[in-house]
């Protein structure tokens, strides 16, 4: 059977239902680089989520959203602004590793994204954070700068949106680079907009 997200994902209504079904999607090129599908995760009480970009190589071979690297900075900064990631739902835009862990095409992006939104409707958040470009360009559509928009409140499918940098380019830029400066910073602003009376 050939799943179209499209198609699909809209009528499917719970998490288990929605990664059940993602598994055997090959809608897109990047299910021939995949080792397995990773949907994210999702604790029940979660009330802010994360949007990566994709799975690279650890996250392929573990099934799980930000476990190499990049997933222990990440845990370290949410740390320093009073967040756990135990009590936060976690995703990528695409589900799959593209090859030589590359940025996912547009094609491939917008091929995954009834996932995604099915996702972010069952979850519910009531902040988003997207980390990187290509979940900025989910959120806010192509040809938004980060550097221009890091940090503020948007809105997107009805919920609060900071957009930051991906913890990957705080590694790559360093301990004194901005991009890590800017996560810093910007978390802290989705931890305050987590704690204001609703
Ligand atoms: S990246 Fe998304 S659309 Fe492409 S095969 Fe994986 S789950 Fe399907």
């Amino acid at each position: 059977m050939i799943v179209d997200p499209a198609a699909v994902a809209p009528a499917l209504r719970t998490w288990d239902e929605l990664s059940a079904t993602m598994h055997e999607c090959f809608a897109c090129p990047l299910s021939r680089s995949r080792t397995r599908v990773v949907p994210g995760v999702f604790p029940a009480s979660a009330r802010l989520l994360l949007v990566g970009e994709a799975p690279g190589r650890n996250e392929d071979e573990g099934g799980l959203p930000f476990i190499g690297r990049s997933g222990q900075l990440l845990d370290s900064v949410l740390a320093e602004v009073g967040l756990e990631r135990a009590d936060l739902a976690v995703l990528n835009t695409v589900k799959c590793r593209p090859p030589d862990n590359r940025t996912p095409r547009q094609s491939e992006g917008a091929t995954c994204r009834p996932w995604l939104e099915a996702q972010v409707d069952v979850i519910d958040p009531r902040v988003i954070v997207t980390l990187g470009s290509s979940a900025l360009a989910w959120a806010l559509g192509t040809g938004v700068r980060i550097g221009a928009v890091h940090g503020t409140e948007h809105e997107v499918r009805g919920r609060t949106l900071v957009p930051t940098y991906h913890p990957a380019a705080a590694l790559r830029f360093g301990p004194n680079g901005a991009p890590l400066r800017a996560l810093r910073m910007d978390l802290a602003v989705a931890a305050s907009l987590l704690a204001r009376p609703l």
